[in-house]
């Protein structure tokens, strides 16, 4: 038989995931809210890891997003008001670069043009998923506004890939949410000196702010901090932001000397704790959604494609069972646990400014920097999960 997956969701994870199932004895449904090429000039850094290279290798994107990724070649890491600090070199542990770094608009791109070539798929745009009807055993369906008519798709398996964000009636699932009241500038910044690949992350009282390499030796800002102060900062003029920007992060990268429009996005920390429904399974933002401090959320979302991916593969032609959806949910738990725990305590130890354990935590950096099995164990959790 051929099993019917519908995914909600044709964001970088439900686009990889569908990808993914090239092989797969399914014909997947991929339905999207919004129109084709809407997220194209989305221009937020994504830090990619070493499991995600492998991931985008393994469905023939790489090659392909080639010329508009950045390695990432040594990491700096520091602390406002303390002597700390800690540099990882992508020679020290073996690797060819820390992360890569591509714009969420063109990995999409990337990933539209490919999608059009797969044959056991068809992508529906404009398609917003608005109820559930799973009660009869036999029969399982989405309805779907597409084009303002209520269409109904049905399914083996369904496939929360939506960023865990919209409201979808008959869907019973349980959050655990963490109001965080922060949110993140996203900009171009231009600095007197290019950025010779190298990441930079500044940790502040208010919250971090990361500077990543991006094109023609521009840098990528990331500044996050609590709702007001971030609305402040969006609040000025370029000279005056540029001006706050300088003074909270130092002079480690240079001077600052020009920056680009800013874009701002709230930030959330939630985790799915439970779906009531038989056969729906939540992957990527819809299943957890971290804080962007140690650049992990999409590397995780796309570890649970790779790994729900491999499952439906190893089926063959068997159906699609509740079994599937229970081994795939023990065999994410521990990771998506402890990336949550890293991404918060990064965030909160980080901005305690209590006396004295700012020096603390400036000890703790000189530590990880001249402990090299403690750097090691840290760069594989963030470059494999593990
Ligand atoms: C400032 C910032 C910086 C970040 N930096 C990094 C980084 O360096 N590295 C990293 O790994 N991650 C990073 N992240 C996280 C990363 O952006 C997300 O993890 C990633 O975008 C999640 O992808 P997704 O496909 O799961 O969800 P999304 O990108 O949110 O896509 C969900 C899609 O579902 C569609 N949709 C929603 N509801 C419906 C519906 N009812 N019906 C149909 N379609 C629907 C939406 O239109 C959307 O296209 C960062 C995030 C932020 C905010």
């Amino acid at each position: 038989m051929t099993n019917r997956i519908v995914v909600i969701g044709a964001g970088p994870t439900g686009l990889i995931f569908s990808l993914l199932n090239a092989t797969s004895n399914a014909f997947i449904t991929l339905l999207e809210s919004r129109p084709p090429h809407d997220r194209n000039s989305d221009m937020r850094a994504l830090a990619l890891s070493n499991s995600s290279r492998y991931i985008l290798e393994k469905i023939n994107i790489w090659e392909y997003l080639k010329k508009d990724i950045i390695p990432i070649k040594s990491i700096h890491t520091s602390q406002k008001g303390t002597f700390g600090r800690s540099r990882l070199n992508a020679e020290e542990f073996n690797e060819e670069a820390l992360g890569y770094i591509v714009l969420y608009g063109d990995l999409m791109k990337a990933l539209e043009e490919k999608i059009k070539k797969q044959k056991n798929l068809e992508v529906i745009y404009s398609a917003s998923a608005q109820k559930i009807n799973d009660e009869k055993i036999e029969s399982q369906e989405v309805i779907v506004n597409q084009s303002k008519k209520l269409i109904s798709h049905s399914y083996n398996l369904l496939v929360l890939a939506d960023g865990g964000q919209s409201k979808i009636e008959g869907l019973d699932l349980k959050r655990n949410e963490k109001l965080l009241d922060h949110s993140a500038i996203v900009t171009l910044v231009r600095l007197n000196s290019p950025h010779q690949n190298i990441a930079f992350e500044r940790f502040t009282p208010s919250g971090p702010i990361a500077l990543l390499p991006n094109h023609e030796g521009n840098y990528s800002l990331v500044w996050t901090g609590p709702n007001d102060k971030i609305k402040k900062l969006m609040a000025l003029d370029d000279e005056s932001f540029i001006n706050s920007l300088q003074n909270e992060f130092g002079e480690r990268a240079g001077l600052f000397k020009s920056c680009q429009d800013r874009i701002i996005f709230p930030l959330v920390q939630s985790s799915v704790s439970k779906i009531k429904n038989k056969k729906i399974v939540a992957i990527g933002n819809a299943a957890q959604t971290m804080h962007p401090v140690a650049g992990q959320g999409l590397n995780t979302g796309l570890r649970d494609a790779l790994k729900l991916s491999g499952l439906i593969i190893n089926e063959g032609k068997g159906s699609l069972t509740e079994k599937l959806v229970g081994d795939y949910l023990s065999s994410r738990l521990a990771e998506t646990k402890s990336m949550l725990k890293i991404t918060e305590g990064l965030t909160t130890v980080f901005s305690n400014d209590f006396i004295g354990v700012n020096r603390l935590r400036g000890f703790a950096l000189s530590i990880l920097d001249c402990t090299p099995p403690l750097k090691k164990r840290f760069v594989r959790k963030m470059s494999y999960g593990k």
